[in-house]
């Protein structure tokens, strides 16, 4: 039996459906080999919950999860979700994308395919086991914002021919899907926003901002701003980012969609500077061309999330950048990349 529709506390004019949930306790994570989904699955075996990890291994390493392997609560499958699926479980987070420039522009058709038809055969398959589904979204669904910092009513100012196309309108395509399933299927969803999160498991090679200086600084190698770095971004540690995503999905007021992100704002050049000072190099900076369509500024407005989940990040950027520092030192030591 279901609830009755309800009006949403954060639209008046939307409802809510929200079935009446039997289980909560086997999860799939797709995407859950990669960075974030990495954490994510060793999040929820610590709260309990059976695990299965889907995989394709485009960006995600079997070392990401090598350490869960012997949980009996933990499963691992190779599958690329723009192929079908099914699998009985109760809860859903939908998280495979590449996520760095690098990697989804390196085949941008595939990215965009992973984004949408992903989530419709994700979307699917919750709507036919009623499993609550989750949805990884992202701040690039604002684009270069004009409106500053980005509440969640912002609809962006997207570049739609560009060449971060692919990731943001795929992503903005994901977004509107998981609405529609709500509205005509009434499928459980939720969707968080998520700003740029770093942390330990980020690949070397990854291309973002973060492990990029990181590694850079590490090797004594030069730090690579692209533009001025007058650009700004805001950055989220990996472990507050998990904590808002399950709360995001255990909770039964808002379906979304909710930015998660730490409103700290920091230039790029500001970074490079708290990069060098904590490794303790005076290595270089060198400025090359700003690539197209990159975003000139970003910070979340995190006022609903810190209404509706009680959540506020906790670890600042310099914690954070020391803890992430010490896992790329002891990868860089010990060589274990792979
Ligand atoms: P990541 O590249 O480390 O993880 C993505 C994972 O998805 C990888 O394990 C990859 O192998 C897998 N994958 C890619 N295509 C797939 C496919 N077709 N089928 C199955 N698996 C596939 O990146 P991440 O930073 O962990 O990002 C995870 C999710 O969070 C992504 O959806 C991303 O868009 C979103 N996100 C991340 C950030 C961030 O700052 N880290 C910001 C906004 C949104
Ligand atoms: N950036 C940079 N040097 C690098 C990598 C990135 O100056 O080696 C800049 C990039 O141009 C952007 C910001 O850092 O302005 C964040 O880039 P990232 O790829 O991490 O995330 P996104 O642009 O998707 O927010």
């Amino acid at each position: 039996m279901a609830h009755a529709p309800r009006h949403d506390p954060v639209d008046q004019n939307r409802f809510i459906y929200t079935p009446e949930i039997h289980s909560d306790h086997r999860v799939l994570v797709t995407g859950g080999a990669g960075f974030l989904g990495s954490h994510l699955c060793e999040a929820l075996l610590a709260r309990g919950r059976d695990v299965l990890c889907v995989d394709n291994f485009f960006t995600g390493r079997k070392a990401n999860i090598a350490h869960l392997l012997g949980d009996s609560r933990f499963e691992l499958l190779r599958h690329d979700v723009t192929h079908p699926l099914f699998a009985e479980v109760d809860r859903i987070y939908n998280l495979a994308c590449p996520a760095s420039p690098i990697h989804y522009q390196y085949n941008p058709v595939k990215t965009i395919k992973t984004s949408v038809v992903g989530a419709i055969h994700m979307l699917g398959l919750a709507k036919r086991v009623k499993a609550r589904i989750l949805q990884a979204s992202t701040s690039e669904v604002y684009g270069s914002p004009a409106v500053h910092p980005q509440p969640e009513s912002y609809w962006g100012n997207v570049n739609p021919v560009g060449i971060r196309s692919c990731y943001d309108e795929g992503k903005r395509a994901a977004e509107c899907l998981f609405m529609d399933y709500h509205r005509q299927n009434r499928v459980d969803v939720r969707i968080v926003r998520i700003f740029n999160t770093y942390g330990p498991r980020m690949l070397p090679n990854d291309g973002r901002v973060v492990s990029n200086f990181i590694v850079q600084a590490l090797k004594g190698a030069p730090l690579t701003i692209y533009g001025d770095g007058s650009q700004t971004r805001s950055f989220c540690y990996v472990d507050d980012l998990v904590e808002a995503m399950i709360r995001m999905m255990d909770q039964d007021e808002i379906i979304g969609p909710v930015n998660i992100g730490n409103p700290g704002e920091f230039t790029i050049l500001e970074l490079a500077e708290q990069v060098r000072e904590l490794v303790g190099t005076r290595t270089e900076i060198r400025f090359e061309p700003l690539p197209s369509d990159d975003p000139l500024q970003r910070k979340p407005d995190i006022a609903l999330a810190e209404r509706h989940l009680g959540w506020t990040p906790r670890i600042p950027l310099r914690e954070g950048l020391v803890k992430t520092i010490a896992y790329f030192d002891d990868l860089l030591r010990t060589g274990a990349s792979g």
